[in-house]
């Protein structure tokens, strides 16, 4: 309360809070509790995501952010491993626990600290090898979140620390509501429930949460969609045809590029700043760099009304990055696990083929592209259930992804259409792109579906 307070913190988004599970069976029964907040991380994956460097690391170590440059576009939402980011409702900026810098600026505590009646939260400098909480961290007894993230948390838990590794009751049991708060449902995903609860865990159940929004909805997975055809549109006949791209082709390529554009701003909540990208890039961040690739193919498709010799392997190349970087902005996404596939990249190419392909079919062309850029999709599809996912969330983001209707119908109506595809191909060609709609859908949103915190 005293973070809401200092912060003027909108109801329905948290800066901090106390997350509580209770274990157990009646009468052996605890009630555990966490304080959940920004881990100020040494190597923050929210800082190179973000493209305009509205998230940021102060010289003294805090990660800090700028509201009035965020164009909210939420990536650093999706870097986070721990859930500490949000959308303010007021300032459509992404926020979250900044350490209380004013106050700290001002040799003052934060202040969730100089409220708290029993010393529960010790701050200091952990640089000073004198100081109590660098004393604490020396005696080893604690423990940081998701240390496989490799982010260098500087929050550290002391003793319930069992609790802690056992990423706070992440295979906890909820009931849709608890001590306090109903918790709804993440949009489109279905309750918060373990499937398998480990024999730790099995009698835990959510007292305390709060709601975890999914942050990129139906307009990031509509745009990975039409990205692929705004890439494969141009980049297919380019290689596979003697002439090139017809002029047909290079159009809808351009119109394509144009509501991957369109998608991408509209996803913003703060879209009147979206050139930002462009004006004061960070170029750390596949967002910025995807954004420059996404022009520049832009520049080309045009060039290519006029010029298409001259334009073929411009326009090749960047196709080829528009369809592909995605993969590398997903890898950035550290907080989802089942985006660190190193193999996304290729997927992202063979989907572009297929898509491609598919456009060729349609405007009269030989079904061999769209043939081959389905069976390589499938096979980037069947190699998601060879790969080891090495994390919980990761097997549990993959469940949410086989176990749903989207993939399956996608799945079968990639197969059914690399049946078609020399029989009935303009049958065959609207059967992939669907099938690839449905699978990009799910694959955005079962990638975002398990809580971090
Ligand atoms: Fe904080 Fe998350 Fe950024 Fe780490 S990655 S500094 S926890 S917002």
């Amino acid at each position: 309360m005293a973070c809401k307070a200092e912060h003027d913190v909108p109801l329905g988004v948290t800066r901090t809070y106390v997350k509580q599970v209770e274990t157990g069976h009646y009468p052996s029964v605890s009630r555990h509790f966490q304080v959940t907040r920004c881990n100020q991380c040494e190597d923050p994956p929210c800082v190179p995501i973000c493209p305009v460097t509205a998230m940021f690391i102060r010289p003294d170590g805090i990660v800090d952010f700028d509201r009035e440059v965020c164009i909210g576009c939420k990536a650093c939402m999706a870097a986070c491993p721990y859930d500490a980011i949000y959308i303010s409702p007021e300032t459509n900026s992404a926020e979250k626990c900044n350490f209380c810098a004013h106050r700290i600026d001002q040799g003052m505590e934060p202040a969730c600290v100089a409220v708290c009646p029993v010393d529960a939260i010790l701050v200091g400098d952990i640089g000073d090898p004198t100081a109590e909480v660098s004393q604490i961290i020396a005696r080893g007894k604690v423990e940081v979140r998701r240390p496989e993230k490799g982010t260098s948390p500087k929050l550290y838990y002391a003793n319930d620390t069992t609790f802690v590794r056992q990423r706070a009751g992440a295979g906890a049991r909820t009931q849709g509501n608890g001590l306090w708060s109903d918790v709804p449902a993440m949009e489109g995903i279905g309750p918060q429930r373990a499937t398998t609860p480990t024999a730790t865990m099995a009698a835990a159940m959510l007292a305390y949460d709060i709601p975890h929004h999914v942050p990129w909805d139906w307009k990031v997975s509509l745009y990975t969609w039409t990205k692929s055809i705004a890439a494969g549109a141009f980049a297919v006949p380019a290689l596979f045809l003697a002439g090139g791209a017809s002029t047909t082709a290079t159009l809808i390529a351009l119109v394509f590029l144009a509501l991957t554009g369109v998608l991408l701003v509209a996803d913003l909540s703060h879209p009147e700043r979206f050139l930002r990208v462009l004006t004061r890039p960070q170029w750390q961040s596949w967002l910025t760099r995807g954004a420059y690739f996404i022009s520049l193919y832009g520049l080309v498709l045009v060039l290519a009304l006029v010029a298409p010799g001259a334009m073929r392997w411009p326009g090749i190349v960047l196709a080829g990055l528009t369809a592909v970087y995605t993969a590398f902005l997903f890898a950035q996404s550290k907080g989802r696990d089942l985006w660190q596939n190193p193999l996304l990249p290729m997927h992202l190419l063979a989907q572009a083929l297929l898509a491609g392909g598919a456009v060729m079919v349609l405007l009269g062309g030989s079904p061999a592209a769209l043939g081959i850029g389905l069976a390589a999709h499938l096979a980037m599809a069947v190699s998601e259930w060879l790969v080891a996912h090495p994390t919980a969330d990761g097997t549990r983001a993959f469940k949410n992804l086989v176990g749903g209707t989207g993939y399956r119908v996608g799945i079968a109506l990639a197969a059914a259409a690399l049946l078609l595809a020399w029989a009935v191909p303009a049958l065959a060609a609207i059967a992939a792109l669907a099938g690839l709609l449905l699978y990009e859908h799910a694959y955005v949103q079962a990638g975002q579906s398990v809580p971090l915190s």
